[in-house]
């Protein structure tokens, strides 16, 4: 059962009250499939009142605040969540069934998220722009204003951090619509928000179903800016809806991204970042790596290492803490289940097999040689899978690292620098890591895709130019 919280977590946050919607939704832990609680089912007329409330805080105080102001209050926030972890943590565990080192990692995430936003706000200068005789020119970095933020279930309380953390920074005013089956640290979060001192309007949350409060949101005239993640589906129809209102939209949609171990590559240090970037979170991670390009010299050596990795993996309830959970729910099993139908023509290499459990768990499997162009080396699974594709030179490894639809991140192993730097342009991705693979998620780090990986960046301090407009001034003065 769900511990007890200072608010009711089947209510909405608009204006700064906790109000019940229209309906509830109910949850349920994946490692069990027990129904845990409700959820408020926010509607089209929530996320209008909500925008409005956004608005309304951009009218008033919050629209008017100093950087350092702002800076200030996600400082506190930072506080206050890093006295919340324990909450956090096992909250994030219940609902979305992660293995509870990795939610406290998230919420730890989430902290150093409005850490480093708070210490950046009052950083953002604009400019002065030589320019005619008896003129003097400048820029302004402005908020947008009223921002929506639409967050997927696989790393809420990151990418809430990520998102949330910067709009507030740059003094926009945001309305959150957190997705169904993983609200509830989005909901301790904004109350958090309100103690460290966030006046009522300037973060609204509105739980609910993506068709309904998700599509409102997308869709309202009243939001200047949109930051989308999730699927590629649902981001080019948020995009459509965005696109009628000429609002800008952030789109991160995921990958298929890979790690590329050359001739020369250290696997001992390769290994752990070979699997375990593939296997972190059950494998729904954006930037999982779920394809392993292997120099034909080493595909053995790699792919007995590999096994040996994914027979130690323990496969179980979130709350016991194994290297892999569950599922978020049956749709994701369901999903997972018919891209390994579809394996029966590929050679296993390895599985870990799942508990007997009630939970939606899946057996983490390993692949290869897999073609290039099988759909388990094309598609997104967004489960624990990963292939391993064989390669002959750099320039193979180039075409089939880019031979899919996506771009979010690469990784290269090798001790040749000229390759290293050669490979790093070459790759078609939004972040590329040389002998490493995520550099430790750091918060610093500018992340975003190419191709149907989306567009834009957050993260680090390239998001305070996202999350903000730029005015010129130009004064005439003789
Ligand atoms: P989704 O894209 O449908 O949902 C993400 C968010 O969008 C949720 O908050 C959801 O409520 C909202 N949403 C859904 N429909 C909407 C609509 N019409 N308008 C506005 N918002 C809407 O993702 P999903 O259905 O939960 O998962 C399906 C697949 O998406 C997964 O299997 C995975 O491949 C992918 N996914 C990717 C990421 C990522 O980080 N890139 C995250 C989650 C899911």
């Amino acid at each position: 059962m769900l511990p007890d919280l200072p608010f009711d977590p089947s209510c909405m946050l608009i204006d700064g009250s906790w109000v019940p919607a229209g309906g509830t939704l109910p949850i349920s832990n994946p490692s069990t499939g027990e129904e845990i609680g409700q959820i408020a089912r926010g509607s089209a007329a929530d996320i209008d009142a909500a925008v409005r409330a956004a608005q309304s805080a951009m009218d008033g105080t919050w629209g008017h605040s100093t950087a350092a102001e702002r800076g200030r209050i996600l400082m506190r926030l930072g506080q206050l969540v890093l006295q919340n972890v324990d909450l956090l943590t096992r909250l994030e565990s219940l609902d979305v069934g992660k293995p509870t080192s990795q939610a406290r990692a998230d919420a730890l995430a989430l902290a150093r998220y409005c850490e480093f936003y708070g210490g950046a706000a009052d950083k953002v200068h604009g400019q002065t722009i030589p320019y005619l005789d008896g003129y003097t020119v400048y820029t302004l970095r402005e908020p947008h204003g009223v921002t929506g933020h639409i967050v997927p279930w696989n790393y809420p309380m990151q990418i809430i951090g990520r998102s949330v953390g910067a709009a507030l920074a740059m003094g926009n005013a945001c309305v959150l619509k957190p997705a169904e089956g993983a609200c509830l640290t989005a909901l301790v979060f904004a109350h958090l928000a309100a103690q460290a001192g966030l006046p009522p309007g300037a973060l609204n949350v509105v739980p609910g179903l993506g068709a309904e409060a998700g599509a409102a949101l997308a869709a309202h005239p009243g939001i200047q800016h949109l930051s989308f993640t999730g699927s590629v589906t649902t981001g080019a129809a948020v995009q459509i809806a965005a696109g009628a209102n000429v609002v800008p939209v952030t789109l991160e949609l995921g990958g298929k991204s890979p790690q590329i171990v050359f001739e020369d590559a250290d696997l001992q240090a390769a290994l752990p970042f070979l699997v375990n970037a593939g296997l972190q979170n059950a494998g729904q991670t954006c930037s999982a790596s779920s394809r392993i390009l292997v120099h034909h010299s080493r595909l053995d050596e790699v792919s007995q290492a590999m096994a040996t990795a994914y027979r130690s993996k323990r496969i179980g309830a979130a709350i016991d803490d194994p290297d892999i959970g569950p599922l978020i729910n049956a749709r994701q099993k369901d999903r997972v289940q018919q891209f390994l139908a579809q394996a029966t023509d590929l050679p296993l290499i390895a599985q870990a097999m799942p508990p007997d459990l009630p939970g939606h768990f899946v057996p983490a499997s390993l692949f290869g040689p897999v073609p290039p162009d099988h759909p388990l080396a094309q598609q997104e699974i967004f489960g624990p899978v990963q292939v391993i594709i064989p390669f002959a030179d750099e320039a193979e490894a180039v075409q089939i690292a880019n031979g899919t639809d996506y771009g979010l991140v690469a990784s290269i192993w090798t001790q040749n620098g000229a390759r290293q730097m050669r490979m790093a342009k070459k790759l078609r991705a939004g972040q590329v890591f040389i002998n490493n693979y995520g550099a430790g998620g750091g918060v610093e780090l500018p992340f975003g895709g190419t191709g149907k990986s989306g567009h834009g960046r957050e993260k680090g301090f390239e998001a305070l130019y996202g999350f903000s407009t730029l005015k010129t001034v130009a004064a005439l003065h003789g």
